[in-house]
């Protein structure tokens, strides 16, 4: 097969694949190769969230336990409904950083909590990782690792073979190899993050969280830079990223506006974890 031959049969499959194994994100509209199903990914992240929760410390002070529960609970209701079973977990780690695996199971490590400061800026972060979630991040991710690992003769000859079948199951087995460093590890892409950004300040303005606070924490969070703790190593402070959500700030302001309960910057996080954090 010459080079013109093998960019067409590359081109060709991916339109294949698209009509047949293309999602659209729920809040932005964005179509994505999606080669999983939100039942797999949901399995994956309860097996992933049960060996974090075997392995990690977990956090004893009922104020910490209660001010996440209550935030992510707030964000939960409002977020698209996607089925989601939500749990939230609070680990004792100076580790900073907070996840949320597909199926909305959500973890915060307590050293995140001196840079929150008060609850909309947690809940900057939460709807930021519940964002990913509900927009299937790890699946796309997933289902990009497949397309790569397959390669493009090899994929055409299988769709060829078998006609266009997106859940076949040695394909989504390929991605699954990689699926624990989708979930979790490998930084989301720049098109992840922004998109998770602007889902986040929507969720927390719908919950009655005063959307300003998701600033002032990404450009504290960015003056974290050189540190590298593991939720900027993972999320990359880019230069743009408090000028892309300004832009959004009037979309969330007017949902803020008319949100039935508003608690502007909500509670201070627990005392003992408000220290000024270390930068
Ligand atoms: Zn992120």
């Amino acid at each position: 097969m010459n080079a013109r031959c093998w960019i067409c049969c590359l081109i060709i499959t991916g339109l294949t694949l698209c009509a047949a194994a293309c999602a659209r994100v729920d809040g932005t509209n964005r179509q994505q190769l999606m080669l999983t199903s939100e039942a797999q990914e949901n399995q994956l992240g309860a097996q992933a969230y049960a060996e974090v929760k075997g392995s990690e410390k977990p956090c004893t002070d009922p104020a910490a336990i209660a001010l996440v529960e209550r935030v992510g609970r707030r964000l939960a209701a409002v977020a698209p409904n996607k089925g989601f079973t939500y749990e939230f977990t609070v680990l004792e780690s100076q580790t900073i950083n907070a996840f949320c695996l597909p199926g909305g199971k959500v973890a915060v490590y307590t050293g995140i909590l001196p840079w929150c400061q008060d609850e909309a800026s947690l809940a900057a972060v939460l709807g930021h990782e519940i964002g990913h979630a509900i927009a299937r991040h790890g699946g796309e991710r997933m289902s990009q690792g497949t397309l790569q690992q397959a390669g493009g003769q090899t994929l055409a000859a299988i769709l060829e073979a078998r006609g266009v079948a997106p859940t076949n199951s040695q394909l989504v087995m390929l991605g699954f190899n990689a699926g624990s460093q989708y979930l979790g590890v490998l930084p989301y892409s720049r098109q992840h993050e922004l998109e998770a950004d602007y889902l986040g300040l929507i969720y927390m303005a719908k919950a009655g969280y005063d959307p300003t606070a998701a600033i002032g924490f990404w450009q504290r969070f960015a003056a974290l830079s050189g540190k590298t703790p593991t939720f900027l190593s993972t999320h990359p402070a880019s230069t743009d990223r408090a000028a892309r959500l300004q832009a959004k700030l009037p979309e969330a302001q007017a949902l803020y506006q008319a949100a039935p309960q508003k608690f502007g910057v909500g509670e201070l996080v627990p005392e003992k974890y408000r220290a000024k954090p270390a930068g």
